[in-house]
C-alpha cells in the first residue's frame, strides 16, 4: 500500500524533540522563538509569530487588520474550510470567487465585481503550492483598500517571480499539520511586515497577556503580567517548534524531492490525453504540496470515485482537494451561495485526484502510482 501522506520525520526531529523533552521546557519558550527566527530568516520576512495551527493564524490575522461583524472577505471556492471558517468567528461574511481552470487559484479576474462597500479583505489560497496572481491581487486590494491575508497553508517554500511566500501580501498564514511540506503535528505560522499587526497577534495568541508573556517562569522574567485584550490560546509549544526546527533544515532536500516526484509524473502523463497534468505559470515555482490530476472524462468509462476506488485496488491512496465549500451543508444553509455562479469549480470538481507526493516516497513507489493511473486509464478508456 502506498499511503496518500507520511510526514518525513528522522532521527533530526526525534532528537531536537528529545532535547525539549529532557530541559524541562516543554511549552513556548527558546526554541519556539529559535524556530520563529530561523524561519523568518528563510523566508526573509520582517516578522513570524507561531501559532498551534494555520486556522489560528488566520483567524488572528482578521483579527490583527480589524475585521468587523458585517464585513465581507474575499474567498476561493476550492479551499478546506479553515480559510471561511475563520471569517464566520467575526459574523463577517466569506464572499466566494470561482477559480481559475488550469490552476485552480483564485481567479483574479472575477474579484472585483464580487467587491462592495463591506469588502474588507482577499484572501487568496496558493492551491496546491502554486501561488496566485499576486501581482494583480495585491493591485486590487490597494485600489480598492483592502488587505491580502494569504492562506499559505500549502505553499511553503514557493516563489513568486523573485519573491518568495511570506514576504507579498499583507499577512501570510502557513500550516504545520501533519499533511504539510514542513510539519510540527499541528502549528502555524504568520508572517508579515507590519510590526504593529505582528505584536498584535503576539498579544492575542497568549491570552491577551503583554509581550514576552511567556518569559514570566523564566530567570529573565517576572510573575508580573497585564492582560491587556481578551486573548486566545493559541501558542505553539517547544515540542513542536523542536520538530519544526529539524523539518526546516532539510526544507530545501524535501522541496527538491517534491520536485523530482512532480517532473517524473508529469514525465509519465503529459502526452496522454485522458489525463490532465498540473499547470505551472512560467513566472513562479509551486511548493509541489500537492499533485492534482484532472481527469478527461469524455474519454473514460468510469468517473472519478470509481478512479480512486480502482486506484485503491492496486494499492495508491489518493484524496480529493477540494469539495467546493459552497457544496457544504454548513456554507450551503448559512449563505445560501448559488453553484451555478462557480461553473468552473462546479466542472473541475468532478475531474480532480491528488497523487501521492511526498519526501519519502521512494522511486519504486513513484513507479508503482505511475503504472496503477496508466492501467486505470488503459482498462476503463471509452
Ligand atoms: C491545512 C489547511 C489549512 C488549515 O491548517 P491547520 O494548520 O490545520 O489549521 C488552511 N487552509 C488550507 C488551504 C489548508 O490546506
Amino acid at each position: 500500500m502506498i499511503p496518500f501522506h507520511k510526514p518525513y520525520i528522522t532521527i533530526d526531529e526525534i532528537t531536537e524533540v528529545l532535547d525539549s523533552l529532557r530541559s524541562g521546557w516543554i511549552t513556548m519558550g527558546p526554541k519556539t522563538i529559535e524556530f520563529e527566527n530561523k524561519f523568518r530568516e528563510y523566508i526573509g520576512s520582517k516578522n513570524a509569530v507561531s501559532m498551534n495551527s494555520c486556522t489560528a493564524c488566520l483567524h488572528l490575522a482578521l483579527k490583527a487588520v480589524g475585521l468587523q461583524e458585517g464585513d465581507e472577505v474575499i474567498v476561493p471556492t476550492v479551499t478546506f474550510t479553515a480559510t471561511a471558517e475563520v471569517v464566520t468567528y467575526f459574523k463577517a461574511n466569506p464572499v466566494l470567487v470561482d477559480i481559475e481552470e488550469n490552476t485552480c487559484n483564485i481567479d483574479a479576474s472575477l474579484i472585483e465585481r464580487k467587491i462592495s462597500n463591506r469588502t474588507r479583505a482577499i484572501m487568496p489560497v496558493h492551491f496546491a503550492g502554486q501561488l496566485c496572481d499576486m501581482d494583480e491581487i495585491c493591485a486590487i486590494a490597494k485600489k480598492n483598500n483592502l488587505v491580502v491575508i494569504e492562506d499559505a497553508a500549502h505553499a511553503m517554500p514557493a516563489c513568486y517571480k523573485d519573491r518568495k511566500v511570506g514576504t507579498i501580501g499583507d499577512i501570510a498564514c502557513f500550516s504545520f499539520y501533519a499533511t504539510k511540506s514542513l510539519t510540527t503535528g499541528e502549528g502555524g505560522m504568520a508572517t508579515t511586515a507590519n510590526d504593529e499587526w505582528a505584536d498584535k497577534m503576539r498579544i492575542l495568541r497568549l491570552h491577551g497577556i503583554s509581550k514576552d508573556a511567556w518569559k514570566r517562569y523564566t530567570g529573565e522574567g517576572s510573575w508580573y503580567y497585564e492582560v491587556e485584550a481578551a486573548g486566545y490560546k493559541y501558542n505553539m509549544t517547544d515540542i513542536q517548534a523542536a520538530m519544526g526546527l529539524a523539518q526546516l533544515r532539510k526544507i530545501d532536500w524535501m522541496w527538491k524531492r517534491r520536485k523530482e516526484i512532480a517532473a517524473s509524473y508529469t514525465k509519465a502523463f503529459a502526452a496522454r490525453d485522458d489525463i490532465e497534468i498540473p499547470y505551472v505559470k512560467a513566472d513562479r515555482e509551486s511548493a509541489w504540496h500537492l499533485y492534482v490530476v484532472k481527469l478527461n472524462l469524455d474519454k473514460l468509462s468510469i468517473e472519478r470515485n470509481q478512479f480512486i476506488e480502482e486506484l485503491k485496488r492496486r494499492g495508491v491512496m489518493t484524496s480529493v482537494h477540494f469539495i467546493p465549500l459552497y457544496k457544504h451543508p454548513y456554507y450551503m444553509t448559512a449563505f445560501n451561495y448559488n453553484s451555478g455562479e462557480f461553473p468552473v469549480s462546479e466542472a473541475i470538481y468532478k475531474r480532480i485526484i491528488s497523487l501521492p507526493i511526498y519526501p519519502g516516497m521512494s522511486d519504486e513507489d513513484v513507479a508503482q502510482v505511475i503504472c496503477s493511473v496508466v492501467d486505470v486509464l488503459q482498462k476503463f478508456s471509452s
